[in-house]
């Protein structure tokens, strides 16, 4: 079947700090907020220690009636796996506040290839039981066993066999999807984390075909998939992430409030000269809570 990728709702450029034209203050801005997407790393906590201000910046953010989600590229885990892995760092979450990769896969196929009910995925245990969860038929490692498409994630339990037969199905052109762009996966141990990106690279060289479609920060689709979910308006979310070609990029794409945090991966002087710059630059998270709480309270202007 052709790998049509339905209509992209993503506007060309990104939107321009304007509210329904007229020149708009940050204060204005913040006050719509009822929403913030949250990046992990880098940006709640480091590694596996949380950040100081991460538990008091979430209940700053329910005390002004503002939900929030933690947005995550790793497909291997599951949104079980996360919310985990978020109490275990003594952040008590509920699924529904975890919005994954594998989430965004989902929402994109349902939405723009509804045709598609039988995938062959090359990913973990936990991302194939959220993606046969969702409705879609799994398909075995067998050429009498036709999928209508190929998904790729984070497969941290990568199989040759199963990498060939995904490279197979590409070959016959079935669509080629990638739950996300990312080459490694950072980590602190003496290796190197083979990400998606990677694993697509190496179907890309076999095949001589490429994704059809890569789901994942900075795909603003990933952000498509969360408002759709949660029914706001781009105006009413904000991102907030610790690196500007992934985070912010994403949420400029969207037309979304971009806010990088220094706690991470980007420095003050490179988010300076980044295009498209980040709406708002601050040192952590407390400070965000604070201009938002300054905000509402109407002493930010
Ligand atoms: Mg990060």
């Amino acid at each position: 079947m052709p790998s049509t990728l339905g209509p992209a709702p993503a506007p060309e450029k990104p939107a321009p700090l304007t509210v329904a034209g007229r020149p708009d203050t940050l204060s204005r801005r913040l006050r719509q907020i009822r929403h913030v997407a949250l990046d992990m790393d880098g940006t709640i906590y480091s590694g596996g220690t949380l950040f100081d201000c991460t538990r008091s910046f979430l209940a700053q953010l329910t005390g002004l009636g503002i939900g929030y989600t933690f947005l995550t590229n790793n497909s291997s885990k599951s949104v079980q796996d996360y919310v985990t892995h978020l109490q275990a760092m003594g952040i008590t979450t509920t699924a529904g506040q975890i919005y994954t990769s594998t989430n965004a896969t989902i929402a994109f196929l349902q939405e723009a290839m509804p045709a598609i009910r039988r995938l062959f995925v090359l990913g973990t245990t936990s991302m194939r039981t959220e993606i046969s969860a969702a409705g879609f038929s799994l398909t075995a490692d067998s050429s009498a066993d036709e999928p209508d498409a190929v998904v790729v994630g984070f497969d941290t339990d990568l199989n040759f066999s199963r990498l060939c037969r995904a490279a197979y199905w590409i070959k016959q052109g079935k669509p080629f999807i990638a739950s996300h762009p990312d080459r490694i996966c950072p980590t602190d141990v003496p290796t190197v984390w083979v990400d998606c990106g990677a694993i697509c690279a190496a179907l890309q060289a076999a095949t001589g075909r490429g994704p059809d479609a890569v789901l994942g920060k900075p795909a603003p689709r990933m952000l498509y998939g969360l408002l759709q979910k949660l029914e706001l308006r781009p105006e009413h979310l904000m991102m907030v992430g610790d690196r500007l070609y992934t985070d912010i990029l994403m949420a400029r794409q969207a037309g979304i409030l971009g806010v990088l945090v220094l706690t991470g991966e980007a420095t003050a002087d490179a988010a300076a000269r980044h295009s498209p710059p980040p709406d708002l630059v601050l040192p952590d998270i407390a400070a965000l809570g604070d201009k938002l709480k300054a905000a509402h309270n109407g002493k930010l202007e």
